[in-house]
């Protein structure tokens, strides 16, 4: 059973990590995806890129936008304006993260 560390909580969704097995979850909308570590900084450096390409054809509220997942038959479908959204929790989340990896590092030299 998965005991999960929220590195962030936002109204439209969160990034957390279970404290026993490590793996990642990243609640956005309706969906639900669990991350090893690397799959988590894969995921959110390619929301970045996407994120940095602009809104194709200026329709930020169209569902055009396809993610990929870990799993396979599923992917995430989002407008540009959720793609924003969930870069900006995803990059949040990553300072989060950082930063309590910087403070155990501190906290447990060894
Ligand atoms: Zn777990």
């Amino acid at each position: 059973m998965c005991q999960l560390k929220f590195w962030l909580d936002a109204v439209n969704g969160y990034v957390a990590q279970c404290v026993h097995c490590g793996l990642y979850q990243v609640a956005y909308g309706t969906s639900l995806l669990t991350f090893t570590e690397l799959q988590l900084q894969q995921f959110t450096t390619e929301i970045m890129q996407l994120a940095t390409i602009g809104c194709p054809g200026g329709q930020e509220h169209v569902k055009a936008i396809i993610l990929p997942t870990p799993e396979f038959g599923y992917q995430v479908i989002l407008c540009h304006k959720e793609l924003l959204e969930l870069d900006k929790l995803l990059q949040n989340a990553q300072v989060e993260i950082t930063t309590g990896a910087l403070l155990a590092l501190i906290s447990n030299p060894d």
